[in-house]
């Protein structure tokens, strides 16, 4: 699905060089290296703060007790994504509440996020899914007149954008209140390890935040609140360092091979192909959903989806569904809460979804094959 050897060699003297320096200099934990990253990546994001932390987990829970929520208070996200989003939610003692997508975009519904408001809601939860940024301005207003917390979960959207109504447009993850991402090797911007920040441009958030990554400490032996233990090793910030001036290359590189499948899928029945679904003309670009596919993923309407994945795996393409199963369903988030009736997309995306290769390094050979092994496959089945 990703191809990180191809992606390492084109940038290895780098990140050797980089990686080594670290190790010469011992400056194994929260080194300079963190701290110059976490300066290039406010300064990449036009954010005020980014707090590099352990993973892109530990970044939502932490943007959550920075929050201050408390047990009973209700949380709304998105019934479609991965499950790191709902495990959080739960963990803090947090009610999550569970919603539908919209069928197009494959994000948190906006309509289904007003229905399930109560006097309990606190927060809302969008995930930029597969790279696609949820409709932040019909959110934030929704939050806004409700007085909600808006946590963005940017794992798989870093490096993309949301082109407000009102003509600005802003990278993901600098719109709701605070952010999440996370740094795992297959993401837009991915270290070799694990990783994560939290993003906010909020001061006195940044410094509760601050103090809660390490260990609930603002000075040092005073622990003023419950904190955890999550760093960004410095390693890990060496590679990223390496990596960020290269990130809106790798996400050209994705738009690329996104613009040849959706040209090779073009007026072939039964396959639906991911976009910005906004104008992406050349003209227009500043006014675009900038799209960073994380995946690529279609919805194959009329034929067996999973008969479509044995035959590309028999082919050696590797495939994903993401995801194979809505949370909602999932035993550990199985609710009484959640009607059957209020899940139509997520039920009917569960069975249309697959995830072909996107990555930085993808050929045109690569695409060609890919795509004809899927476009027989629909004209025999
Ligand atoms: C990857 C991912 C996470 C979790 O990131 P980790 O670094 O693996 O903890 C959270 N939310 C979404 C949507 C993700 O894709």
């Amino acid at each position: 699905m990703v191809d990180l050897k191809g992606q390492y060699n084109r940038i290895k003297d780098q990140v050797d060089a980089s990686i080594l320096n670290v190790i010469e200099t011992t400056a194994f934990i929260n080194g300079p290296e963190v701290h110059a990253f976490q300066k290039e990546l406010e300064a990449y994001l036009e954010v005020k703060h980014v707090i590099p932390c352990a993973n892109g987990t530990d970044a939502l829970q932490i943007a959550m007790m920075g929050l201050g929520l408390k047990p009973g208070d209700e949380v709304i996200t998105a019934d479609f994504t991965f499950a790191a989003t709902v495990e959080v939610i739960a963990l803090l003692g947090l009610t999550p509440v569970l919603v539908d997508v919209d069928p197009i975009t494959f994000n948190i519904d906006v309509n289904a996020i007003k229905n399930a408001i109560t006097p309990n809601t606190k927060a809302i939860v969008p995930v930029h899914l597969f790279g696609l940024a949820a409709n932040m301005d019909e959110i934030m207003k929704l939050a806004n007149e409700h007085n909600l917390f808006v946590i963005e979960d940017n794992a798989q959207g870093i490096g993309g954008y949301y082109a407000s109504k009102d003509g600005t447009k802003k990278k993901t993850g600098t719109i709701g209140h605070v952010a999440s991402t996370s740094f795992f090797p297959s993401k837009n911007l991915g270290c070799y390890g694990d990783g994560g920040a939290i993003f906010t441009n909020d001061d006195d958030l940044a410094y509760t935040i601050r103090g809660i990554v390490n260990h609930g400490m603002y000075i040092r032996y005073h622990h003023d609140v419950v904190g955890v233990n999550s760093r960004l090793d410095s390693i890990q910030a060496a590679v990223l360092r390496a990596k960020l001036p290269n990130l809106d290359a790798y996400n050209d590189a994705r738009r690329l091979a996104a613009s040849k499948y959706a040209k090779a899928f073009q007026g072939i029945d039964g396959v639906i192909t991911p976009g910005c679904f906004c104008d992406c003309s050349i003209e227009n670009k500043e006014k675009c959903n900038l799209h960073v596919y994380h995946q690529y993923t279609l919805k194959i309407i009329n034929a067996d989806r999973d008969a479509l994945a044995a035959h590309l795996n028999k082919n050696g393409i590797p495939c994903g569904v993401y995801y194979p199963i809505p949370l909602h369903l999932q035993k550990a988030y199985i609710d009484d809460r959640y009607k059957e009736e209020n899940f139509k997309v997520t039920n009917q995306l569960i069975k249309e979804v697959i995830s072909l290769p996107m990555h930085t390094e993808l050929e045109d050979e690569q695409i060609d094959f890919i795509t004809s092994t899927v476009i027989d496959f629909l004209k025999n089945n």
